[in-house]
């Protein structure tokens, strides 16, 4: 008997729906790429190139255009005799320091079996070594370092490239460095005679609202699942929470890509909307889980003060109710309490990892307070608690009283 059979009844070609996938098409940045392509003009013109730096969140299709465009300038410049071209890709995700990065680019550089050491030598030297690379390599060459917020305050490298033909180190090669960061304070971090270099032009590419999304899934969704596979409502589900969200393409694929699994473990030849449904609240527990695992005992009592408060119905609730519900949490589990200015401190943590919301409310002679309540379904919340916390009598008793209350 078999075990394992074809099954392909929603997707014609789930990759297109993966990381890796490179699409043909790149939809609503316009303004970003004719910007972009204004910057990298020189190269065409046979200039030195500039230095760019691009930045924005995860997912909002930084790395996808800097290919596009790339692939596209590789093949435009071919038609010019007397530039030669050489781009040098690195994703820098993990190299903590421009030391690992110089000595990466070395390695991609040399003929295999010439490989350095990645470590012991002295930092200089590397650098020497990477200018001895790229000045054999001749004509311009563009370095693009992806997520190179990664190397954080441990920068000279940056300082030292984009300078390398003042100082002599290349005369050859005309080198630009193109930095690409999801963080935006890493520029604002960077030393100022850094940031005067590589910031030569900026492109900032904003997150993504619900209709650019929806856009972007319909060209993708064209590729990757079968015609008639996505019921109506499916795209603009998947669109309207990731631009509420993060206004990341990543998340809206992600979800989209969950939701076909969904409905292919369930037999259907179409993703519903229900597939959609359980695909986010899928996401969502991973995501509170994954949150929760950082927090310390105490956080994660707080945030099941806002769990039990919220089976109650007596959310969105204040910071002294909260730490009422919290101080009895804790008698059960046996702890000490902390004092409500540090439960106030887990509270503003929890909703900076988006797991809950607060809202600000005046209350005239007593100042602002604070009301707190959940950010992501009750469900989800209790599931991931009662993966991580040993006080089952009390979740099982907070499930209860939200199951009698109809909270989902
Ligand atoms: P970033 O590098 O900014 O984190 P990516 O470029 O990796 O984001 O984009 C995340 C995913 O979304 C990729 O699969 C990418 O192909 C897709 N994507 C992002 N923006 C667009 C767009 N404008 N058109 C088509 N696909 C896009
Ligand atoms: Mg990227």
């Amino acid at each position: 008997m078999r075990r394992f059979e074809r099954k392909q009844n929603v997707f014609a070609n789930k990759d297109a729906l993966g990381e890796s996938y490179q699409p043909d098409q790149i939809e609503e940045r316009d303004e970003e790429i004719e910007e972009y392509m204004h910057a990298l003009q020189p190269i065409i013109d046979g200039w030195e190139p500039n230095n760019v730096f691009v930045y924005g969140n995860t997912g909002v299709g930084k790395t996808a255009v800097t290919e596009f465009l790339l692939d596209q300038l590789q093949s435009d410049v071919t038609a010019y005799d007397d530039i030669e071209l050489s781009v040098i890709f690195l994703n820098c995700k993990t190299l903590n320091s421009s030391y690992q990065v110089a000595v990466e680019l070395v390695n991609k550089l040399r003929q295999p079996g010439n490989e350095i050491s990645s470590t012991g030598y002295p930092q200089q030297t590397v650098f020497n070594k990477l200018f001895d690379e790229l000045e054999a390599i001749g004509g311009t060459v563009l370095l693009v370092l992806d997520e190179i917020d990664s190397i954080g305050k441990r920068d000279e490298l940056l300082y030292e490239l984009p300078r390398a033909r003042a100082h002599d180190n290349l005369e050859e090669t005309k080198i630009g460095v193109l930095g690409i960061s999801n963080d935006f304070k890493f520029r604002d971090e960077l030393d100022p005679r850094v940031q005067d270099t590589l910031c030569e032009r900026e492109l900032q590419f904003p997150p993504y609202d619900a209709p650019e999304l929806e856009n972007i899934l319909q060209s993708r969704a064209d590729v990757a699942i079968r015609e008639g596979s996505v019921a109506d409502g499916v795209l603009g589900f998947c669109a309207a929470l990731a631009a509420r969200d993060s206004g990341s393409a990543r998340q809206a694929l992600d979800l989209l890509r969950l939701a076909g699994e969904v409905a292919e473990s369930e037999d259907a030849t179409c993703i519903e909307l229900e597939h959609a449904e359980q695909a986010r609240s899928r996401l969502e527990r991973e995501r509170v889980e994954e949150g929760m695992r950082e927090l310390t005992t105490h956080g994660r009592l707080a945030l099941l003060a806002v769990v039990s408060k919220t089976a109650k119905q007596e959310t969105p609730c204040r910071t002294r109710a909260v730490y009422d519900e919290y101080a009895s949490l804790c008698e059960s589990a046996g702890t000490d309490t902390l004092a409500q200015r540090s439960v106030h401190n887990h509270l503003a943590d929890l909703r900076m990892l988006g797991i809950l919301s607060a809202s600000e409310n005046r209350s005239g002679s007593r100042g602002n307070y604070y009301s707190y309540e959940l950010n992501v379904p009750f469900t989800s919340a209790i599931e991931a608690m009662s993966d991580v916390l040993r006080l089952s009598p009390e979740i099982e008793t907070i499930r209860e009283i939200g199951l009698m209350n109809d909270i989902t």
